[in-house]
């Protein structure tokens, strides 16, 4: 199958290194002309990849998984180079979506397959199923501090579904959503299944005013506002995976060592830059000195630029040193580091305590490797804590008998109990937040489910005298229905 396009501008933007500020590569920066027709290409293509149904993708799905896995090195270099992670972090990162590929490619017939529903005493005659029906094309936009982890768990789930994508990767990784889109080339049967536009922010508002069926969206919670309206416009279905200020719960049962080394890799590897990352900490104060001693050895020992490294993004640094700033204005202590840690382009580890819950530090996302230690009276202040930000991604709890039980409570997409992030490499299970951390959900059957629409459809299995959506309607229908209504007296009928 061949379909016609042709690159019309050859405008281009630069990819700088986040830790020498050297120009890497050049990528080219596609026009909202240009959106236009590879959307309408992938529209045209989803016909094709949709007809060749579970089987025939699989095969396809399977090629790519095999493909990955044999070139994860490679990938993992270029992601490294263009974030400054650490080599073994962007391996890991790789790894999982390498597995959220082989889940969603063998989960989704089984998930997606048409399912019967009981028609009920009243349609007792009619069959009754539902089939889960791609939406077509859908319009995926990324972000830079996970560039192959984060897009990978819409686009390998809507690919699974049956619908082709097109990728806006962030300016800051361009190189990496081009290596994805061009691997898919080398195994794909036709063309436009899969297909990759860079560019700066205005090739993402072109694909929110394109003809795509469904944006997947991951970044921050201020554009997450504008994709939202801009695709209200258009009643384009939109999953918007923003960001957090996830806190960490420490009970006076946990044990204090394990949590403050989880607890410290979450707030500051992959250097603070992760969605799902501790931001604040609360600890109760029978157990706190203990833990805040524990976590600000270990955080001392951190080897910057090692293990973790620079901002990817130079302007974040500015946020970092706001937040660190406003706590310290406003009263907050250091255990680690102060207002001096921010060295662009790294930051050194920053742990404040007893930082004013009004703080910019404690209420607004700081993407950076710092993290606020406050001290409650119990568990129950924690919680209501915890809850009473505006964002609701993720959560971790440490508590050796009451984890299951604190967790319950807490008003967010995903929590760990006694582990940190252990959600996000679990594919069978949904990945997502509330509140302005976002709606709908990726990974898991809720992510394949994400990237269908339900189509209902309702079979007549033999005709009746009783007749109800018809002007043919007897008065024995009639009192038959009521009949029945009134001796289920509030029961299902179903
Ligand atoms: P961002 O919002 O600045 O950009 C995200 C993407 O949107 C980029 O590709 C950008 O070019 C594009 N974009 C910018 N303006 C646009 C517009 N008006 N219309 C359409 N597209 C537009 O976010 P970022 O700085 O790249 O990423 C960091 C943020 O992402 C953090 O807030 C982090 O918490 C969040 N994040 C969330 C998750 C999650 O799953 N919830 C995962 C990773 C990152």
């Amino acid at each position: 199958m061949s379909i016609s396009f042709e690159v019309s501008t050859d405008k281009t933007f630069e990819k700088f290194d986040p830790k020498s500020s050297n120009v890497i590569a050049t990528y080219k920066d596609y026009s909202p002309e240009e959106v236009f027709q590879i959307v309408a290409n992938a529209k045209t293509a989803s016909r094709a990849w949709k007809n060749l149904g579970f089987k025939g993708r699989k095969k396809v799905l399977t090629n790519w998984a095999k493909y990955l896995t044999q070139n994860v090195e490679e990938l993992a270099k270029l992601l490294a180079q263009e974030t400054g992670k650490p080599l073994s972090d962007a391996m890991l990162e790789v790894s999982l979506a390498i597995s959220h590929l082989t889940w969603a490619n063998k989960h989704a017939p089984e998930i997606l397959s048409a399912q019967r529903r009981a028609p009920g005493l009243l349609m007792f005659n009619m069959k009754s199923y539902v089939q889960r029906e791609p939406f077509g094309c859908i319009g995926v936009i990324g972000p830079w501090n996970y560039p192959v982890f984060t897009p990978m768990g819409s686009i390998v789930y809507a690919l699974a579904a049956g619908n082709t994508v097109v990728f806006k990767p962030s300016e800051f990784t361009p190189g990496c959503g081009k290596w994805l889109a061009d691997s898919f080339a080398k195994i794909s049967p036709f063309e436009f299944i899969f297909t990759t536009v860079t560019g700066k922010p205005q090739t993402g508002i072109a694909l929110t005013q394109s003809s795509v069926d469904k944006i997947s969206f991951t970044g921050s919670t201020r554009t997450a506002k504008k994709v939202a309206a801009a695709c209200a416009e258009k009643m384009i279905p939109v999953i918007l995976e923003c960001g957090g200020k996830d806190p960490v719960l420490v009970a006076e049962d946990a044990d204090l060592k394990l949590a403050a080394e989880y607890t410290l890799w979450s707030a500051m590897a992959n250097a603070g830059q992760s969605c799902i990352g501790a931001e604040r900490v609360y600890v109760v104060n029978k157990v706190a000195d203990k833990f805040i001693a524990t976590i600000s050895e270990m955080a001392k020992q951190l080897k910057v630029g090692e293990q973790y490294g620079p901002a990817t993004m130079p302007s974040q640094l500015n946020v970092i040193s706001e937040h660190i700033n406003d706590a310290a204005n406003k009263g907050a202590k250091f255990a680690v580091g102060g207002k001096d840690s921010v060295k662009a382009p790294f930051v050194e580890p920053v742990i404040m305590l007893d930082v004013p819950e009004n703080s910019s530090a404690m209420t607004e996302e700081t993407f950076g490797p710092t993290l606020a230690i406050n001290r409650v009276e119990n568990i129950a202040q924690a919680i209501e804590l915890s809850n009473s930000g505006k964002y609701g991604l993720a959560a971790a709890v440490f508590s050796k008998r009451n984890g299951e039980k604190i967790a319950a409570q807490l008003i967010c997409g995903m929590v760990s109990v006694n582990s940190v992030f252990s959600f996000a490499a679990i594919a069978s299970v949904p990945f997502g937040g509330v509140k302005d951390s976002g709606s709908g959900r990726i990974h898991g059957p809720e992510g394949l489910l994400e990237f269908t629409f339900a189509r209902t459809i309702v079979k007549t299995k033999f005709q009746i005298p009783l007749k109800f959506t018809t002007f043919k309607r007897t008065k024995f229908s009639d009192n038959f229905l009521i009949k029945l209504i009134k001796s289920a007296r509030g029961r299902s009928l179903g």
